[in-house]
């Protein structure tokens, strides 16, 4: 992306949705069914009636579905978690929605802020992707877009991208993005836009996205205070937690994280170890805000972060961020009854609860 679309982005207008004068109702949801996104929208609009929650659209998909950022409590310290960048993990925005109803529900009944803490929640990134993944293209209301005209090609059981077609988590502007590395390793990049078998359209350009650009927009805003970023894919019941390219400091602090997790679920914790640079699975949005907080900035030259070159990686102390991707599930599922069983058989809710312990503390 070049300089201006990202100043752009790190300056975007956001919108805080309003406060009305109704009563906060208890919420139940427990997995009844899979909503789809009108739905989802109508659980966040009654969330927003709690004064313990504040609602901000902070983007919009390209066809036109607001991308929310929910925000609870008001302390310094951020925990922060997405979920649903690729369309076909569609367990995990109801996991994290469900959380956040539980939560405000117990905020609610205790009239208690959460003081020293604050928990965003991007409860679902790529809705157009999630929404046509579960409902098929009939839902997409611009016949113009990719995923529209593509139709008939696309096997939407398996497709991760955006309604253009590009996978979210290999178009952020990261010092090693695909798109920029293609001339060492392609064998992950894909060079055209996905048709839903395993391939990794990086974008015409990184940072070319609005769902990607709402995270690089979040990320910004509260990079020195951001102390866990934890992002929901699927599946593999696996736990990402190292940059092989960053600072040791860093990765014990994510594999601290990590372990936190595994001891409650039991997912397998993959280190630096297991990561690999460079070679087109790059890009994502844990590259991205990892070296933000590693000092990286961006180069308007090169069109994303960069420190001197890319073959010299800037390795610098981070402000004790730990970073970790949740791959949840044994294998990706649209049946509600596994979603509701993996939520309560690997305790998620406590999960979360123990992460932001970790933190409170
Ligand atoms: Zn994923």
């Amino acid at each position: 992306m070049n300089n201006i679309n990202y100043l752009n982005a790190i300056n975007k207008e956001i919108t805080l949705l309003p406060k009305t004068n109704k009563k906060y109702q208890n919420i139940k949801y427990n997995f009844e069914k899979i909503l789809n996104f009108k739905d989802y929208e109508k659980m966040i609009k009654r969330l927003n009636l709690s004064k313990y929650i504040k609602v901000f659209i902070i983007g919009k998909s390209i066809d036109q579905r607001n991308i929310y950022s929910l925000e609870i409590g008001i302390g310094q310290k951020i925990i922060l978690f997405d979920a649903g960048i690729h369309a076909r993990e569609v367990a995990n925005p109801l996991f994290i929605l469900k959380y956040t109803i539980d939560l405000i529900n117990k905020l609610e009944k205790k009239q208690k802020e959460l003081n020293n803490i604050k928990i965003i929640i991007v409860p679902l990134v790529n809705p157009d992707g999630y929404e046509a993944v579960l409902f098929g293209f009939k839902n997409i209301k611009n016949k113009n877009l990719y995923i529209y005209k593509k139709r008939n090609l696309i096997n939407f059981n398996n497709y991760k991208a955006n309604s253009n077609g590009v996978d979210i988590n290999r178009n952020f502007p990261s010092q090693h993005a695909g798109l920029h590395y293609y001339d060492y390793l392609s064998s992950n990049v894909a060079f055209k836009p996905s048709l839903g078998v395993d391939d990794f359209y990086c974008g015409y350009q990184l940072g070319s996205e609005e769902e990607t650009i709402a995270l690089i927009y979040l990320f910004n805003k509260y990079i020195n205070n951001i102390k866990a970023y934890i992002t929901l894919h699927s599946a593999g019941r696996l736990i990402y937690s190292g940059k092989p390219n960053l600072s040791s400091k860093f990765n014990l602090n994510s594999l601290k994280l990590a372990q936190i997790i595994n001891k409650i679920n039991k997912y397998l914790v993959y280190d630096k170890d297991e990561e690999e640079v460079g070679n087109g699975t790059d890009g994502t949005s844990t590259d991205y805000l990892s070296e933000l907080a590693s000092g990286f900035k961006f180069n308007p030259i090169t069109g994303r972060l960069s420190a001197d070159s890319y073959q010299k990686p800037h390795i610098k102390n981070t402000n004790n961020i730990s970073i970790v991707t949740l791959e949840t599930l044994e294998d990706i599922t649209f049946n509600i009854k596994k979603i509701k069983a993996e939520y309560y058989n690997k305790k998620l809710a406590n999960v979360f609860d123990k992460i932001i312990m970790f933190y409170i503390i």
